[in-house]
This record gives C-alpha cells, sequence and structure tokens, in this order.
C-alpha cells in the first residue's frame, strides 16, 4: 500500500492555469487552478513560487477569508510539523504581496488571496463582521472614479485595496444572533 499522498498525486492531474477573462467574474475559480496560474505567472516573471510561498496561498485560499500572519503561522507549524519561523512567513507574504497574489486587509492586519493576479485590479473586498467572510469584487467605474480624483490632486497611487465593512447576505438572511 503505497502512501497516501502517492495515491493522491496518481489520481489527481496537476491543475492547469485558466485566465480569467470575464470581467464581471465573481470568483467562482478552483483554489489548485488559481495555485497553478500564481506560479506561472512567477515563473513568467522569473521568479519562484517556493515551498514555502506555496504553503501560504494554499492556506489563504483554504480559509477565504482576511488570516492573520499569526494564524498563518500556527497552521504551518501543523502541516509541516516542524517550527517555522515567522520572518520566513512574512517574507512569503512579502513576496505574494509584491507580485499581486495576495492583498493586505490593513483594517484586520490579515491576508486574503487575489482572485485575479492575471490581471492588474483595484481590490475591492467585502468583509463580514458576522461571519468573517470576504468577497472580491472588480469594479472598473470605482477604478476610474479613483483614477480621476488622483490625477485632480497629482496623487500617484500605488496601493488600491478598497476594504468595505459591513454584514454579508448570508449572515443579514440568518437574522441578528
Ligand atoms: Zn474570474
Ligand atoms: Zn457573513
Amino acid at each position: 500500500m503505497p502512501p497516501q499522498h502517492k495515491v493522491i498525486a496518481i489520481n489527481t492531474p496537476p491543475a492547469k492555469p485558466r485566465p480569467c477573462t470575464d470581467p464581471d467574474c465573481r470568483g467562482r475559480h478552483a483554489p489548485a487552478e488559481r495555485i497553478a496560474l500564481a506560479e506561472s505567472l512567477c515563473a513568467a516573471r522569473g521568479n519562484k513560487l517556493t515551498t514555502l510561498r506555496r504553503q501560504v496561498l494554499e492556506l489563504l485560499w483554504e480559509r477565504r477569508r482576511p488570516t492573520g500572519a499569526y494564524e498563518l503561522i500556527e497552521a504551518l507549524k501543523r502541516r509541516q510539523a516542524r517550527q517555522v519561523a515567522p520572518p520566513t512567513v512574512y517574507r512569503a507574504l512579502e513576496f505574494l504581496m509584491s507580485q499581486g497574489i495576495v492583498a493586505k486587509v490593513e483594517s484586520r492586519n490579515a491576508y486574503v488571496p487575489c482572485l485575479h493576479p492575471e490581471r492588474s485590479h483595484d481590490c475591492l473586498l467585502f468583509i463580514c463582521a458576522g461571519c468573517g467572510a470576504s468577497t472580491e469584487l472588480e469594479d472598473s467605474r470605482i477604478e476610474r472614479l479613483l483614477a480621476e480624483d488622483a490625477a485632480k490632486l497629482g496623487f500617484s497611487m500605488t496601493r488600491r485595496v478598497l476594504e468595505v465593512a459591513g454584514t454579508c447576505g448570508s449572515c443579514v438572511a440568518a437574522g441578528p444572533r
């Protein structure tokens, strides 16, 4: 009987990156495909999605909600069954952000995977105070308005992550607790 991970590796073909061209996409992408896409984006830029970088990205995709560095470090320790040096995790996060693969949610001091690292766009995040889930949207109208406002100010924008706090549809439907 071969080890479990060998069986999975044989039965599951590696995911192929499929760049998304739907401007109104609501983000229904398979995590494995998005991770494969991140890997190919890194490779095209001459960078490598190392094991640690990949594991951090996988954990963020598994959670689908803003996740803090401390929680990631603890999850990595469990996954690897050994100590994980926090600075290496911070460096992995910095790398993933520099590649547009992960975004930082400042209001939560946490991180989310970017749905569409294959195209440059602003990150518009709706974050539920009830269940903690975050939903990412792209809205070209808001991007245009921000660009116009910045131009009026002569302001050069770098980080454009918009965070909207509130209650998600499922939590609204569930009513007050
Ligand atoms: Zn998409
Ligand atoms: Zn919710």
